[in-house]
């Protein structure tokens, strides 16, 4: 017999994939175990409603419907998929545009499709949007500005790698930073990170892209990056916890 799971959250996790690990089930339980608040994204609409029904009866995971920027090109067809779930989920992610050599063919239609999806939650309104930025964060700030405007979304930029001055452009169109352990690995990265303001800090694992020890990162691992976000910001690990949950609380309320 195991113990009930706990009802409040002691980790966030607001950036995963569950369903690209073998053991989906399990995964979806352990963060119900560890009490890790955990957004899993999904990278198609076609995959929404199997991941909607897996994580149903779940107290910390909830489910984000979304169309990968690295996926637009093949994808891009699924977007009335996209509308038609829309409106069953506060979650959007993973959304974003990306402009890596791999994905550049496609970035106008990323463009057309970020845009149109940034327009259909500001209009549905009180979405919450787990974004990817990969060598494009003043288009896609830019597309923010423009197509979420004040209040109408709440933009989380996951993985985001932009400079200090990107960085207070964001915080000045109202996003949040979900912090991975591999964003923490570089120099560079960690500055910016430790400039950030407090209460816009979330953390995030992007599993299982990121590794950790030899093997994909899960979940329950983030405990390890609010260690190093502490001791990046001088801050105690419980401060930080506590500082994380509490945004969770801010982002997801009224
Ligand atoms: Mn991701």
């Amino acid at each position: 017999m195991t113990d009930p799971a706990p009802t409040r959250p002691k980790w966030v996790d607001l950036h995963c994939h569950l369903d690209l690990y073998q053991d989906h089930a399990a995964l979806i339980a352990e963060c119900d175990q560890d009490a890790v608040a955990t957004l899993t994204v999904t990278t198609t609409p076609k995959a929404w409603p199997r991941n909607r029904d897996m994580a149903a009866s779940s107290k910390h995971v909830r489910v984000a419907l979304g169309l990968h920027p690295q996926l637009v090109a093949e994808r891009a067809g699924e977007l009335p998929l996209f509308y038609h779930h829309l409106a069953e989920t506060r979650y959007v992610g993973e959304v974003g545009l990306d402009a890596g050599p791999r994905f550049y063919k496609s970035f106008e239609a990323q463009e057309r499709v970020f845009e149109s999806v940034l327009r259909a939650c500001a209009e549905q309104g009180g979405k919450i949007l787990t974004i990817h930025s990969v060598r494009a964060v003043s288009k896609v700030l830019a597309h923010i500005e423009r197509s979420l405007p004040g209040g109408s979304g709440r933009p989380v930029l996951h993985w985001f790698t932009g400079t200090p001055a990107e960085a207070r452009r964001a915080v000045d169109l109202g996003c949040y930073f979900s912090i991975n352990v591999e964003m923490l690995r570089s120099p560079k990265h960690r500055a910016m990170v430790a400039g950030l303001p407090g209460d816009r800090l979330l953390t995030e694992t992007d599993g299982p892209f990121v590794e950790i020890d030899g093997r994909p990162v899960r979940p329950s691992d983030v405990k390890q990056t609010v260690i190093e976000l502490a001791s990046l910001r001088q801050n105690s690990t419980e401060v930080m916890a506590r500082q994380i949950i509490s945004n969770l609380a801010t982002l997801v309320g009224p």
